[in-house]
């Protein structure tokens, strides 16, 4: 059962005399998962998440100070839990009282007869649901139960196949940046079989993915618009560092910041991307600077979460689309090579003519 179902199985005992230090400020109720903020404000882990992840604002709802990542919450401490697990609590399926919150969950997952259960040969599929006092009953007219030796056999030898099936599709990925005649011989190699017409619908099937992330959302990067045209690279690094770090790029052995150029006008506003370390970062420097004046270069900025578009290398100025924060990635050497498709094999080459 999962950590958020317990709780709505279980009441309090004399809720209103519980002692006010063990109360979620945000949802009222005794803590569920306490955890401490960097500025000792506890809560529950799931009120502190959502409102951290809902408000704009990321700041501790108690003393206001910012930022505030969810990254900087910890367990809270010992003590503290063991009061909570000391509350007594009633379950309201079976209507035992005076339980410890503590032991509330060994009660659901081993006692509570009214608890939903499933039968013991769920693992080999039987479907039957019940509640724990009707199990006796149903295992003596399990039809699963007696076929265990076929059915366990058969169910591991299709997660094995399944197993075998994802490996081959992420290799078959991993090679989608090589060359086209690469991609080829890999997906023909991975299928390793001698039927000519699966190789080529493996193939096929490669050349497809190649084109599907064309807009994809980056959410740990964003893309800035409307900065001044002669912008430096180090400014840009500096203001957007306020709010959270940049990812280091092995690749250019800088920070991920990319500065692009109007393709238009040479003085008119450019672009730039910028990727953090994480997507807190990311939106934060949205709720932050999007449609803010920065007096530092008397501009309004435009930041929205970056979308990555495949460069096509015929248009590459013209496809730069502004309102939506689509840009080009620089192109790489590798980049450049167009993506054609490599000619298949016609089957009569393999095979004798007659
Ligand atoms: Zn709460
Ligand atoms: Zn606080
Ligand atoms: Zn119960
Ligand atoms: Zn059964």
């Amino acid at each position: 059962m999962a950590s958020d179902d317990i709780f709505t199985s279980m009441e309090y005992i004399n809720e209103d005399s519980i002692d006010s230090n063990l109360i979620c400020s945000i949802c009222q109720k005794p803590f569920k998962e306490p955890v401490c903020t960097s500025c000792d404000h506890t809560y529950c882990k799931q009120c502190i998440t959502r409102w951290l992840t809902s408000n704009k604002t990321k700041s501790c709802p108690t003393c206001m100070k910012q930022p505030l990542s969810t990254k900087e919450l910890v367990q809270a401490s010992r003590p503290l839990r063991n009061m909570i697990d000391q509350l007594r609590v009633r379950c309201v399926l079976c209507e035992q009282a005076d339980l410890q919150r503590g032991n509330f969950l060994d009660h659901i997952d081993k006692i509570c007869p009214k608890t939903t259960t499933g039968c013991q040969a769920a693992d080999i599929k039987c479907p039957w649901k019940g509640t724990r006092e009707e199990l006796p009953a149903h295992l003596p007219t399990c039809i699963f139960e007696p076929l265990r030796p076929i059915l366990g056999y058969l169910i591991a030898e299709n997660n094995q196949l399944k197993k075998k099936i994802e490996q081959q599709a992420n290799e078959i990925k991993k090679l989608r940046g090589e060359t086209p005649e690469k991609i080829g011989t890999a997906a023909a190699a991975a299928v390793a079989v001698d039927d000519d017409s699966d190789a080529e619908s493996i193939i096929s099937s490669t050349s497809e993915m190649c084109t599907d992330d064309t807009n994809q959302k980056e959410e740990n990067a964003i893309f800035v618009r409307n900065l001044p045209a002669n912008v430096k690279f180090n400014d840009v690094f500096d203001f957007f560092s306020k709010i959270g770090r940049i990812k280091y790029d092995p690749k250019t052995q800088k920070a991920s910041l990319f500065i692009f150029k109007n393709p238009n006008n040479a003085n008119g506003p450019c672009a730039a991307k910028v990727t953090y370390v994480d997507k807190e970062s990311a939106s934060a420097a949205i709720g932050e600077y999007d449609q803010k004046h920065i007096p530092q270069w008397n501009t309004k900025l435009l930041v929205c979460i970056s979308t990555r578009k495949k460069a096509h290398f015929k248009d590459a100025g013209k496809e730069h689309n502004e309102a939506k924060g689509t840009h080009e990635e620089p192109l790489t050497e590798q980049d450049k090579t167009p993506r054609t498709k490599r000619p298949h094999h016609s089957k009569q080459s393999h095979k004798p003519t007659n």
